[in-house]
Parts: structure tokens; C-alpha cells; sequence
């Protein structure tokens, strides 16, 4: 079910394909890519590999890739959508120049569409939808012509004239290519060009009340814009007949673009759609389009996922002509080894329970001594520097670093045992207090003033570190943990309905969590590791929110070592 075909090889069947034509003079020595969304939803990792082959290989090949919104469906395209999309293809890396819009091209398109009629390859055909739908057969079914196929030129012209005057209400007529019904091929058996429809488009408003199907509209769309090579993914690969017919009924004063199709990219434990990301958001089982459990690119992003992370695993699984689904936790090793390259370390204690040191000395005036380590920001990279982190007679530890009645192989804090706090001392456990219903309310430690930044002198050693956060000193934040949104790692393969699969639970809230005092300081979206916990994003817009974006482990290396 998982791939990992076309590894890194360098180049795939696409770029040999691109060489192929440069070494023949096809297209001129042109490479001209576009990446076509249609803005009806944002843009989720799926697109993140399409945006990544279109922009790169144009790159690659000194060629330009524009950024085109498919804008041929007005009732649900929006212009938040168009704006968001710009924004997450920036944010992603790339420079969607001044975008396209193939709703400019409709008086174009419109009149391509005259030319087919008055070739005789394009008829008005009054039947609804589902007729026409009935009549085209199937694999060895044979399609039925429409009664309305032999109108004469001038009647077919005058119809589709009067169906753009808006003579007619929605659904009644449609006009449609004259090719075969009798195709092997479905797309050819007498497609649909345009539909009627009185939605508000978001850019040409109420000019229109006709709009282009996808097939009358993309390839002619490429064609205006000069696109050499058009990359789509593996759904369209019987549509690939049709572009090109359309493409070949005009007189085009250059050579034809030629479409490439590509397998989607689909990941475990979520969805790529985009109607179904609408409808988790719809239904409310998500906060919006950016809540970090979605795989759109504001989610990853909210979530602290680098751009870069998300380039190079496009990069990694490469493009192929199968399809297939490849490991959330891969993606998530990208991400953890760029966070460890750049994460700065601090340290939070997410379930806080306190410490409470008997021997910490006191100041003439009766108030606790507060001292201040030096503790690395990042100790992959010296050049983060470090920082000065408070330390005093109370403290916050994490609830399960303790145990009143340990177990033989937990080495952490229990009653007479040695530990070390993070850069500061090595401390033991002298007691507790416990609630009525036996929760461990405080516990008590002595410290060894000899062993100052968390060693001691003569050398003993401990078996655990722990990280910590001084009482007084600490501040107070909400931190989201994240479980995949979908259990199964393949969504509704048991059932066929995805939503069968949802996990109900993917999010747990932490409301009393005390971080160290410089992550009040830590910028709006900044993502640092909590020590020993993860990966956290600072919340854009929400201060003292964190969201986990990995956790430390490496899964991706566990499945493989499983594998092997
Ligand atoms: P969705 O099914 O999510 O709505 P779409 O194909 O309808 O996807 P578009 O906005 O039309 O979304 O897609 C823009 C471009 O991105 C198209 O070229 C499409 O083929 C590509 N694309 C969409 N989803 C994926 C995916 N999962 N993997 C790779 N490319 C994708
Ligand atoms: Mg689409």
C-alpha cells in the first residue's frame, strides 16, 4: 500500500520527458508549467507536490511556471479562497508572479466555441443532465445520440447565442462537442462544453450565464497562456483524449500544450481532498481550515511545520505514474530533523506538580535565594548561544517524573532517590504530600550545593535528568497535543466512508502548563522544543498557545526497522 518508488533518484518520467523535447526542439526549447487550483478550498499537502513539479521543474529547465486559478464554477469559488491560496503558495516558497485566471479568457473561450459550431462539431442539446447522462453507455454499452445532435449550424448557433443572452433557466440547455458517441473512449462520446448556471462568479460576477466545463476550459486555458507542459494527476488520464481533440479543432498559431499526468499524493491517517477537508470543516469536527490536525498548508504551518520540511519530502517520494499512499511518519521525519537542526530548547512542564527544596537558603530578608543558569538555546547549534533561566526553593516538575511506590526500572523521582534538574542541581527526594484521594499534592527534595549546574564533583552519577520550571518564575500556557485526525491509516477503506474512520479524540487541551520564562517571549508562530516532550508551535495569533508539531521520537525509523 506504501511506496517509496522514485526515491530521490533526481529525476523521474516527467524530466526525462522534459529533456526529451528540449533535445528535440518541441515547443521551441520552451518549458512553460502551470499550477491550476481551483480556488473552491485552500491548499493541502497533496497540492504541495503539484505546486513543487511545476514550480521546480520550470525552474530547472529555465522555464517559468505561472500560477492560474481554474476559476470556472461560480457557485463554489470564492475570492478568500483566491487570496489564501497566493498566501499559502508564497509561504510554501514559490512566487506566484501576477496570477491567471481562466475566467479571463471566457470571451475566448466563448468564441472558440461558436467556431466548433460553425465547423459542425459542437451541437445544443435540450435534454437535462441525467439523460444525457443515461444516454452515453458504458465499457461495451453503446451511447445514444441525442435527438437534438442533427440541428442545423444556424439553429445550434442561434440557441447557444440566446443560451448567453440568458434566454434560458439553469439546467435547460447545454452545448456539447460532436465527436462519437459510439467512442471507446466516454470523454469522447459527445462531452458537455458548457452548462447554465446563475451563480455570482467571484470575478466576472453576473456577466455570465454560461460557464466552460473543466475539459472546454483547461486545455484552451493552457493554450492561451502558452503552457508547453501540462501536469495533471492520474484521474485525468482518459480526459487526455478530449484536451487534445479540443486542442486540434483550433486554429492555434503554435504548438499545442501536451498533458502529463502524474500520480496524486496521499498520506495515512488523512484526507487530500478538498471536498472533504470543506466538509471537516463544515461539520465542524475541526476549527476551520487551519486547525493543526488538517493537512491543508495554513494547518502545517499553524502546526510549525517548515516549508522547507514539506519541499524536500516532496522532493523525497518524487513523482511516478502509480498511485500511492505514503506514511504520515515519514513526513513528520522531516520535519523533526529540520526542527532539530533549528528549534531553540526550552523547557515546560506540561502536568506541573510542585518540588519543594527543605534546604534552598534564604536571603537576609527572609525571601528565597534565586539563582540563574546558563543553559544552551540549542546544543546542534552554537551559534543559538544560551540563556539565563531562574532557579529557586520551589519548583514544577513533571507529574509523571514522580512515583511514591516505583517500580524496579523507573529511574526517575521517587523517596530517597538521586535525580538531575536540567543545567541546575543534583536533588533527592525526601517526602511527600498526598490529597485525601492519594494525589500526590507536593513533594520534597535537599539538593547538593556541590553539584551546581547539574554534575557533582565527585563525579557520581545519576540515572535521570528531568526537566523543570521555577515556581515563581514560570508562566502560565495552554498546550494543544494531537493524535491523527483519522485512526485508520487508510480512511474508509473498511467501510468506504472516511468520516467511519474519524478519531473523536485527536485533540487534548492543556490548560495548566508552566513554561520557562522566555517562552513569554517566544514570537508568534515560532516553534521551539519543549525538552524532552517535542516540537511546540507558538499560536500566530493566540500568545502563550502551543501546539505540538512532532514529538521526539522518530517513527519513521521504528516502521523501518520494522519493515526490514
Ligand atoms: P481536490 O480533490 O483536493 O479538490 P483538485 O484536483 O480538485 O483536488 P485543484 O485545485 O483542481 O484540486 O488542484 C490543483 C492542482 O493540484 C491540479 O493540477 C491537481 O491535479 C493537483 N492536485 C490536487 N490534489 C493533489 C494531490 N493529492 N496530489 C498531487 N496533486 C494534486
Ligand atoms: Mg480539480
Amino acid at each position: 500500500m506504501t511506496s517509496s518508488e522514485n526515491e530521490r533518484t533526481g529525476t523521474d518520467f516527467v524530466r526525462e520527458l522534459v529533456q526529451r523535447d528540449l533535445a528535440e526542439g518541441t515547443f521551441g526549447g520552451r518549458v512553460q508549467t502551470r499550477f491550476p487550483p481551483e480556488p473552491n478550498g485552500y491548499l493541502h499537502i497533496g497540492h504541495a507536490k503539484a505546486i513543487t513539479l511545476d514550480f521546480e521543474l520550470a525552474r530547472e529547465f529555465g522555464g517559468i511556471c505561472k500560477l492560474r486559478f481554474d476559476d470556472t464554477n461560480p457557485d463554489t469559488e470564492e475570492t478568500s479562497f483566491v487570496e489564501g491560496i497566493i498566501t499559502d503558495l508564497k509561504w510554501l516558497g514559490y512566487d506566484p508572479g501576477e496570477p491567471l485566471y481562466a475566467s479571463d479568457y471566457f470571451e475566448q473561450i466563448y468564441a472558440w466555441a461558436e467556431l466548433l459550431i460553425t465547423d459542425g462539431k459542437a451541437y445544443v442539446d435540450d435534454q437535462d443532465t441525467e439523460t444525457i447522462r443515461a444516454q452515453r453507455g458504458g465499457y461495451g454499452k453503446p451511447g445514444i445520440e441525442s435527438p437534438h445532435r442533427t440541428r442545423t449550424i444556424d439553429e445550434n448557433l442561434d440557441l447557444f447565442r440566446r443560451m448567453r443572452a440568458g434566454e434560458f433557466a439553469d439546467g435547460d440547455r447545454v452545448l456539447r462537442a460532436k465527436i462519437d458517441m459510439q467512442h471507446e473512449n466516454m470523454q469522447l462520446r459527445d462531452p458537455v462544453m458548457y452548462r447554465i448556471r446563475r451563480g455570482h462568479h467571484h470575478r466576472t460576477h453576473d456577466a455570465w450565464v454560461i460557464y466552460p466545463t473543466y475539459d472546454w476550459a483547461h486545455g484552451q486555458s493552457d493554450a492561451i497562456e502558452g503552457t508547453t507542459h501540462s501536469l495533471c494527476t492520474l484521474e485525468f488520464d482518459s480526459h487526455r483524449a478530449l484536451y487534445d481533440w479540443y486542442l486540434a479543432q483550433l486554429p492555434l498559431p503554435f504548438e499545442k500544450p501536451r498533458q502529463t499526468e502524474f500520480a496524486r499524493l496521499e498520506l495515512t491517517h488523512t484526507v487530500t481532498s478538498k471536498r472533504k477537508l470543506a466538509q471537516l470543516v463544515a461539520d465542524g469536527v475541526v476549527d476551520g481550515w487551519d486547525d493543526p490536525r488538517l493537512p491543508t498548508l495554513r494547518a502545517l504551518r499553524r502546526r510549525g511545520y517548515p516549508a522547507s520540511a514539506i519541499r524536500e519530502f516532496c522532493a523525497f517520494i518524487g513523482v511516478a505514474r502509480t498511485n500511492s499512499r505514503h506514511q504520515i511518519e515519514l513526513l513528520e521525519s522531516f520535519v523533526r530533523s529540520e526542527l532539530n537542526r533549528t528549534a531553540l530548547r526550552r523547557m515546560a512542564v506540561l502536568h506541573p506538580v510542585k518540588l519543594v527544596l527543605t534546604d534552598w537558603p534564604t536571603n537576609p530578608d527572609g525571601t528565597p535565594v534565586v539563582e540563574h543558569f546558563t543553559i544552551a538555546n540549542n546544543p546542534e547549534n552554537d551559534a543559538d548561544g544560551t540563556r539565563q533561566v531562574a532557579f529557586s526553593g520551589e519548583l514544577h516538575i513533571e507529574r509523571d517524573d514522580f512515583m511514591a511506590d516505583p517500580p524496579p526500572k523507573f529511574f526517575r523521582l521517587s523517596p530517597g532517590r538521586e535525580v538531575r534538574l536540567r543545567g541546575a542541581y543534583l536533588v533527592t527526594c525526601t517526602g511527600f504530600d498526598t490529597a485525601d484521594d492519594g494525589t500526590v499534592t507536593t513533594i520534597y527534595a535537599t539538593h547538593d550545593p556541590e553539584s551546581k549546574g547539574g554534575n557533582a564533583p565527585d563525579g557520581r552519577k545519576v540515572k535521570s535528568t528531568m526537566h523543570w520550571v521555577s515556581a515563581t518564575h514560570a508562566v502560565p500556557a495552554t498546550v494543544a497535543l494531537y493524535e491523527r485526525l483519522f485512526a485508520a491509516e487508510v480512511p474508509g477503506e473498511r467501510t468506504g466512508d472516511p468520516f467511519d474512520d474519524l478519531n473523536r479524540d485527536s485533540r487534548e487541551l492543556l490548560t495548566g502548563c508552566l513554561v520557562e520564562a522566555a517562552l513569554g517571549d517566544t514570537a508568534a508562530g515560532e516553534v521551539v522544543q519543549f525538552e524532552r516532550l517535542g516540537y511546540f508551535a507558538h499560536d500566530p495569533s493566540e500568545p502563550l498557545l502551543f501546539h505540538r508539531t512532532v514529538g521526539l521520537k522518530d517513527d519513521w525509523a521504528n516502521i523501518q526497522k520494522r519493515a526490514t
